[in-house]
């Protein structure tokens, strides 16, 4: 089996510009490719699941999305970082079973990649991006918030690199 890290994708890769979907405007967040260098080095499997209900609103399509994406992807591995796969949810509401908080791209990726979800990590900058801490035996990290949490298996930092750093520390 392996292990991996579930990032969310817009404030936690990258600045989050609300309902991002051009090219130009994406903007890496200070420290991210560094800090995705540790955990692939440290052998974790890197798993994008992001929600993009822009889709749904009607503000851009999945064409759009998935350029974007793309784009990441290229970036990243041009800096030797590997994303296994992005996994997004396109819809608006709690009807889909893949929108987070709900768990269901979670499940898709443990299955394709056969993850041992207890020596797995969550990081996001919204508490969605981790409450799979609460079902499943993986540890989080909320980004950049005030926001109590009381969940042992959540634990609040300042960005991703950070939490690559705590990681790596064990
Ligand atoms: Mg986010
Ligand atoms: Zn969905």
């Amino acid at each position: 089996m392996n292990k991996a890290v579930f990032l969310d994708r817009d404030g936690t890769i990258n600045v989050d510009k609300n309902y991002l979907y051009k090219i130009d405007d994406w903007e890496f967040i200070d420290g991210v490719v560094e800090g995705l260098q540790i955990l692939q080095n440290l052998g974790y499997k890197l798993i994008v699941i992001s929600n993009q209900s822009g889709i749904a609103r009607g503000y851009y399509t999945e064409k759009d999305a998935n350029k974007v994406f793309e784009y990441m992807t290229n970036e990243l591995k041009k800096n030797g970082v590997i994303i296994e796969k992005s996994y997004y949810c396109p819809h608006i509401g709690d009807k889909c079973n893949c929108r987070k908080p709900k768990l269901g791209l979670f499940y898709q990726a443990q299955k394709e990649f056969d993850i041992d979800f207890s020596k797995s990590f969550a990081i996001g900058d919204k508490l969605r991006d981790v409450l799979i801490c609460k079902k499943e035996p993986v540890k989080g990290f909320l980004l950049d918030t005030n926001i109590e949490v009381d969940n042992k298996n959540i634990q609040k930092c300042k960005n991703l690199y950070e939490a690559a750093n705590l990681i790596e520390k064990g």
